[in-house]
């Protein structure tokens, strides 16, 4: 389906009902704040094609694994955060005939979603036989008030009086659409009343989280209160507060939906009521108004330090936007038992649940933008599943910690072979992470607190997982899985082993650090995880015999064993109506074929760049690219930032388009089931670390910048140790001011400067 928003600095606008794509919509309309979110749907009735979408973070259910053949080691169930109680809806009756806007006859209509503030606005007319009304909606879910979500709606009597029933609701009865034996994930869901409040408290099977979502409603006409009769009814599952009015041509009635959420995650079970009213009674009290204004304050700040602006393209500069927008969206960071799905909140595909994505994408836009407990907090998840990774490791016949492809709660809920068994590169990537936060902040003492622990059970997997090659003298690691699942039970995949002996190397230097620096907590921690001399020793050994395969022909490292031995196609001799592959081949032809589906070599090389000279970067990446056909959303963005870095500036620029509007081009087809919210740090970092060259290394921060020609100027800020550095590149200058921290060494094109508060710094770039 072609699509075509259009393009605005701070706004994404629909400008025609499209009933036939609404999921697309639905999808690119959502908003959250990190404890829930919910798709863009309408909140009228809407008989056409939807996915009715409200997630709440961490309330998932275990739904029971469906495969085909069942394999040894398979985990017993796919966690899946819950579609939860639908609370923004509003049931409109016009003279007795539903408002169903999928067969009215709708015209002037228009939504935008606001990214600066986080506020969703929509307008329509709306015709049935001789009743004309139109409609007027705002909603947003509070960044202020986590658990407050607020819905203004208004009906105006277009042509005619018109008797108006009105019902703002709030609906229990709830499915996940991809329920496995299409079983109800909720039980015990129950509707009351208290005090004019409207309450649906709702408890998962088996996981037992209670969720009790509430609304108190206040109804205006032509801006005066209505204190009159409205009736509360309701079901087992489904609650409504419905008021009826004659309005007058031109009249409008306007509902305050006041909604509040709260979950036992954070509330016991017996106060969930009465901080929903609490919070629903400070609400209606504050007003509307103010409640808007709170949380239009609170993106503000968080715009202040994420922003990227780009100047000399409109397309550009909204799709940045939009990805910073669903990233702050999707995660804030407070609680360390919740992480960053790869569709947020914005669909039910891949379960809510946390993948590789988030150390390997995600990590680095939070420590730049963000307060470092946030990216401390996503670290910090993996440590507290440290246990649980050390058990699935044990279940799999192998040592040390083997954390989950896929996981909720540190229990691997993945069950296809090549992945969950064999896509254990994903340890390296927990690993690397550790070593980026502090790279960022300098805080060594991470590793001391929580990180020595977490690389040291990874070590003690890999060393557990390779084996010793008595005829190569060197270190094996057979049957994976690489980034590039097209390709599977492979041996030596390049980008594994080399991870894997960078985590030892990594080690051995954390283990030197915390020797020196932090020897308390050192003992303490070699004598819980009973390390010794002669493990290093071990790790030292695999590291440097680790068998890296390599095509000598043309000096590049080769993907995994027997990649040369596939007929060397290129993307480009595919024909197109065969693209995407994966939706149009057989799994056995892309198996077969040298077809790349992401980053895999390369992917390895943007990790561990420093170690590697520029031309055997280029080496690679002008073999691996034209044989990668970018089907995971997470592939362009490393590509355009090698590319960036290669000096091949189309080619950057033109993998950026393709990462920059994925969801707002629709480009792989597939936004109706979700935003594709880990490939959005993505394409942040394509142009942080793409055009503008920034890099942070044990040298510390660098930038090698170039501006697109297509842009006229990009400017971001960047948190890096405890300064905020603005970088601005305008036409042939780079400028970078410090806004809050001391003095700085910065390293410009390999050159290095110092930069202060008073000392803004400008380079000139050719
Ligand atoms: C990619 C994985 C990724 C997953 C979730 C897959 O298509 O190949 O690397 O972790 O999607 O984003």
């Amino acid at each position: 389906m072609a699509v075509n928003l259009e393009a605005m600095d701070w706004s994404i606008a629909q400008k025609e009902m499209d009933i036939k794509n609404n999921r697309f919509y639905e999808s690119i309309m959502s908003i959250g704040n990190g404890y829930m979110g919910t798709r863009g749907n309408y909140e009228e009735d809407f008989s056409g094609d939807s996915l009715q979408g409200t997630y709440i973070a961490g309330v998932y259910y275990p739904d029971k694994t469906r495969v085909g053949w069942w394999k040894n080691g398979y985990p017993e169930y796919f966690a899946k955060v819950l579609n939860s109680a639908d609370f923004f809806g509003i049931h409109i009756l016009a003279n007795e005939r539903v408002l169903d806007t999928a067969k009215w006859k709708v015209s002037d209509f228009n939504r935008e979603l606001n990214m600066k503030n986080g506020v969703l606005k929509r307008s329509l007319n709306a015709e049935d036989g001789n009743i004309k009304i139109r409609i007027e909606s705002e909603k947003f879910i509070s960044a202020s008030c986590k658990e407050a979500a607020l819905l203004s709606y208004s009906v105006i009597a277009l042509d005619d009086d018109v008797h108006i029933k009105v019902a703002p609701y709030i609906n229990g009865d709830i499915r996940n659409e991809d329920s496995n034996y299409d079983e109800v994930f909720w039980e015990e869901v129950e509707t009351f009343e208290r005090s004019g409040l409207c309450f649906v408290s709702m408890k998962t099977k088996k996981t037992d989280f209670y969720v009790t979502a509430s609304m108190a409603n206040r109804f205006y006409i032509n801006g005066e209160l209505f204190k009159g009769d409205l009736t509360i009814n309701s079901s087992s599952k489904y609650i409504e507060e419905v008021g009826e009015f004659d309005l007058k041509k031109g009249d409008r009635l306007t509902v305050f939906k006041y909604i509040a959420v709260t979950n036992s995650r954070y509330v016991s079970i017996e106060k969930l009521a009465d901080r929903a009213s609490e919070i629903l009674m400070d609400s209606c009290k504050k007003g509307y108004e103010v409640m808007k204004k709170e949380h239009s304050d609170k993106w503000k700040l968080n715009w202040k330090e994420s922003d990227i602006t780009i100047e000399g393209d409109v397309r550009a500069q909204q799709a940045i936007r939009y990805n910073i927008f669903q990233l702050n969206q999707t995660y804030t960071g407070e609680d360390p038992l919740l992480n960053i799905g790869p569709k947020g909140f914005t669909g039910e595909k891949y379960g809510g649940s946390t993948y590789w994505d988030t150390e390997a994408y995600c990590i680095p836009f939070y420590l730049s933008t963000h307060e470092k407990n946030i990216a401390r907090n996503l670290l910090i998840y993996r440590y507290k599943h440290l246990e649980k990774a050390k058990l699935n490791a044990q279940k799999l016949g192998v040592k040390g910690a083997m954390y989950p492809m896929v996981t909720m709660n540190g229990e691997e809920c993945h069950n296809e072979w090549e992945i969950t068994f064999e896509e254990i590169h994903r340890n390296a990537a927990i690993a690397y992470a550790v070593m980026n936060y502090v790279r960022y902040t300098g805080d060594e003492s991470y590793l001391a607190e929580y990180g020595f622990e977490v690389l040291a059970e990874i070590c003690r997997f890999w060393a557990s997982r390779v084996i010793y090659n008595l005829l190569k003298d060197s270190y094996m690691i057979l049957g994976v899985t690489g980034p590039n699942e097209y390709e599977n039970n492979v041996n030596n995949n390049w980008y594994t082993n080399r991870m894997a002996e960078w985590c030892f190397e990594y080690a051995l230097k954390v283990k030197d650090i915390l020797k020196e620096k932090y020897s308390d907590s050192y003992k303490r921690i070699e004598e819980r995880l009973g390390l010794t001399e002669e493990e290093y020793l071990k790790w030292h050994d695999i590291a440097g015999k680790m068998y890296l395969p390599y095509v000598e022909e043309l000096d590049i490292f080769e993907q995994n064993d027997g990649y040369m031995d596939k007929e060397q196609l290129l993307v480009k001799d595919i024909p197109a109506i065969d693209l995407p592959i994966n939706q149009n081949w057989s799994w056995d032809r892309i198996l077969r074929s040298p077809f790349i589906k992401q980053a895999d070599v390369l992917q390895g090389l943007f990790f561990l760049e420093d170690k590697y000279d520029t031309e055997t970067i280029r080496r690679n990446f002008d073999y691996y690219e034209p044989r990668t056909v970018h089907e995971s959303s997470l592939s362009p963005c490393i590509h355009s930032i090698i590319a960036g870095k290669l000096g091949y500036r189309n080619k950057a620029y033109e993998l950026y388009l393709r990462t920059a509007r994925l969801d707002l081009d629709n480009y792989n087809n597939d936004t109706f089931d979700g935003l594709h919210i880990t490939s959005m740090a993505g394409t942040w970092m394509s142009i942080i670390y793409g055009f503008g060259g920034m890099r942070i290394t044990e040298e510390g921060i660098s930038f090698d910048p170039f501006l697109p020609d297509e842009w006229k100027s990009y400017s971001f800020k960047i948190r890096y140790r405890d300064n905020l550095l603005k970088i601005i590149m305008k036409e042939e200058l780079l400028t970078i001011e410090i806004e809050a921290g001391s003095e700085l060494g910065i390293i410009v094109k390999g050159k290095r400067y110092t930069v202060s508060s008073y000392k803004r710094l400008e380079v000139a770039i050719k």
